[in-house]
């Protein structure tokens, strides 16, 4: 029997249900809640707990909350919002990509000892633990701080036996560099998620980062520059191959949000290109991989035996 930590405690891995791998509750930067909660608009926390309570209606039973601390991760929150909506959370350790200044110098192990104390021991004071690790590069490819949080994370996960989850940038194949990186380390690749491996429609890379071992998070729904539809397309693809119990479909979604005066995307363009919110996956996804030719019994598995599989190191 292997168990995960949500941030009520310890699940066994059978109980995760449908799960969405890649989601966040409330993203913005390192203190946004606490210090700066008037960015994040009026009652936050209903909207997140009313986001989640549909989520949870509509059959989603756990979701991954890829916050990390310099996303704003707030332990408090993401406690709140499960016990209210009932939908299990998964709190990340690691890093994303807002390197302070004052990270010069810092060595991976240093690191490593943060990420393993909140596996073990607890996160901002607290004894909630988190169940997963993060690490994170973009567009520039690995750079020496990311390098140096990727071999932390790694050395974590040595220690912990909690599995990673990696940021990537797909359409650059920047995974084949976090993946050397990590098997210098000695991590099992097989303990390790590329995520939004669908941001690109490079089918022959992702199946040689399936061949490495890895998970995919196909997790950016509906997404940018790739289409829902090709990004659909790309998941049959990857299932056609055989890999339908390695991939995890998922949103990349932002519950609550920072709500710029002038945003990138307005609220009513995010609502029209999203109207189900957790449950897009379900609603768009799902019946267009049917449409392809996707068998239900895989497309009725598709965000459980994944998320399963990986969590229990299968
Ligand atoms: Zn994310």
């Amino acid at each position: 029997m292997a168990t995960v930590n949500t941030v009520l405690g310890p699940i066994d891995t059978a109980e995760l249900g449908f799960t969405l791998m890649h989601e966040h509750v409330m993203c913005g930067f390192a203190g946004v809640f606490r210090d700066c909660p008037e960015l994040l608009g009026e009652n936050m926390m209903e909207r997140a707990v009313d986001d989640l309570k549909k989520a949870k209606k509509g059959g989603v039973d756990t979701i991954v909350d890829a916050t990390t601390i310099d996303l704003g991760r707030d332990i408090n929150l993401l406690v709140e919002a499960s016990r209210r909506s009932g939908v299990n959370i998964i709190a990340c350790s690691g890093w994303w990509m807002d390197i302070p200044r004052f990270f010069a110098g810092i060595s991976p192990d240093q690191l490593a000892d943060i990420f393993t104390r909140e596996v073990e021991k607890g996160i901002s004071g607290t004894d909630v633990k988190a169940g997963i690790l993060k690490a994170a590069s973009d567009m520039s490819g690995v750079t020496a701080e990311g390098e140096a949080i990727l071999r932390g994370v790694a050395r974590a996960h040595h220690r912990t036996e909690v599995p990673i989850m990696v940021h990537s940038y797909s359409p650059g194949r920047v995974g084949e560099q976090q993946l050397a990186i990590l098997k210098e380390e000695g991590v099992d690749l097989g303990r390790v998620k590329m995520d939004h491996s669908n941001d690109t429609t490079d089918v022959e890379y992702l199946v040689w980062l399936l061949e490495q071992g890895c998970y995919l998070g196909i997790d950016r729904y509906p997404g940018r520059n790739v289409s829902p539809q090709g990004r659909t397309k790309t998941m049959k693809a990857l299932i056609d191959a055989g890999y339908a119990d390695r991939i995890c479909p998922s949103h990349d979604r932002l519950a609550v949000h920072v709500m710029a005066a002038t945003p990138m995307i307005t609220e009513e363009e995010r609502l029209r290109m999203n109207p189900h919110g957790f449950l897009y996956v379900k609603e768009a996804v799902f019946p267009l991989l049917k449409e392809l030719g996707v068998s239900e019994e895989i497309i009725d598995t598709l965000c459980i035996k994944g998320p399963r599989n990986f969590f229990e190191g299968v």
